[in-house]
């Protein structure tokens, strides 16, 4: 089984973030909180657990007792820490002993947001850390026995385009991260940009800085095995990739989504009820809904596009027309020659993984 677990507290609010998050510190019975719903969802656990993945939000604010606390029940209610145990950080909130109370914990990988190494635009963002403190994080993690750290970056931010761009992308691989995340700004609509109307870049223009990281990134032995993601060999997020693949998890804390046979669950973004909930043994408010088989099936084989080492298998009704133009297109190509071939199929290009949404739309939806 796998467990996504939302932390849904930032000190600040980002820009152009429109994800639930409450800029507010952590309840003092968060962690409690979490594990009351953990049983109460899951009752008694019918396997060992493969992967958690801690994001938010920002679990890093939960400092080091409350992460303990929350980490190890985790642990303990399945019996033993799972292989795979991801975080996301903030860079501001990595002290020693958070890095250490992590190691404790059974933590195997963290993905620390740097978002950017220029100090202009991490103000721009509004974001509350600095590079130097993403250096200092690395180190931090590192030297707790952490190795596979990640670093999440952003393409496509206004004003700050191509070479400014790439300075952040070199910055990030001299520091020789296991893992990095290249995600392109998305504004949306509730966001302090999304208010001031601030707009993205031409699309050609973030397609570049993408291809640009992509080739930067693999030059530096970092292999792209997501269209935002790349790893060394054996450091990627299998957390993701399970989720990519159509597979089944788990979320719990406010907001969190869950995908379990054909129920989709998603809890209310609200910490006041989730909470009151929790504290009375009750399940938290959610949304549920049990979707029909063709999509249940849709949404777990669109989104197996996005794995460009594995590639996918199109759907058995597919037009052989349609492959044949995204073929022709340079979109997609033909994974014939690998071993594998049976079962994966076809992978996007570098081109195609531009455009992923739209190719999955044709050869899906
Ligand atoms: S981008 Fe992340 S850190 Fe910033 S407000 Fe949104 S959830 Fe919080």
């Amino acid at each position: 089984m796998r467990l996504y677990v939302h932390v849904p507290y930032c000190v600040s609010k980002c820009a152009y973030c429109g994800f639930y998050s409450e800029a507010a510190v952590p309840s003092p019975d968060f962690a409690g909180n979490l594990l009351s719903e953990l049983s109460l969802r899951i009752g008694v656990p019918e396997s060992g657990i493969e992967s958690v993945y801690i994001g938010g939000g920002t679990p890093s604010v939960l400092g080091p007792d409350a992460f303990l606390r929350a980490a190890r029940g985790i642990c303990d209610f399945f019996g033993a820490a799972p292989p795979e145990f991801s975080v996301e950080v903030n860079p501001a909130d990595v002290t020693e002993r958070l890095a250490a109370a992590f190691a404790e914990a059974g933590v195997t990988r963290v993905s620390l947001g740097a978002q950017s190494f220029l100090s202009s635009e991490l103000s721009f963002l509004g974001r509350r850390h600095s590079p130097d403190e993403t250096v200092s994080a690395v180190e931090k993690f590192r030297s707790a026995g952490i190795e596979n750290v990640g670093l999440d970056l952003i393409a496509g931010v206004p004003g700050f385009g191509g070479e400014m761009f790439m300075l952040s992308v070199s910055r990030a691989l001299s520091l020789s991260p296991a893992h990095l995340s290249v995600y392109v700004l998305s504004i949306e609509k509730g966001s302090k940009f999304g208010r001031m109307g601030i707009v993205p870049p031409p699309d050609d223009e973030v397609m570049d800085q993408m291809i640009a990281a992509s080739s930067a990134a693999e030059r530096a032995g970092l292999v792209r095995y997501e269209i935002s993601n790349f790893a060394r060999p054996g450091c990627e997020c299998n957390y993701n990739v399970a989720v990519w693949r159509g597979e089944d998890y788990a979320g719990i804390g406010p907001s969190a989504f869950s995908r379990l046979g054909r129920l989709r669950r998603r809890n209310l973004p609200d910490v006041k009820s989730w909470s009151s909930a929790c504290r009375r043994g009750l399940p938290p408010p959610c949304e549920e809904e049990i979707v029909s088989s063709v999509e249940d099936w849709r949404e777990r084989r669109s989104t197996s596009v996005r794995l460009l080492r594995e590639g996918f298998v199109p759907p058995e009704n597919a037009s052989p027309a349609v492959l044949r133009n995204l073929e022709r297109s340079g979109l997609i190509r033909s994974r014939a020659d690998a071993q594998d071939s049976a079962s994966r199929a076809y992978v996007l290009t570098m081109r195609g993984a531009e455009v992923a949404d739209a190719v999955a739309e044709e050869l899906f939806f």
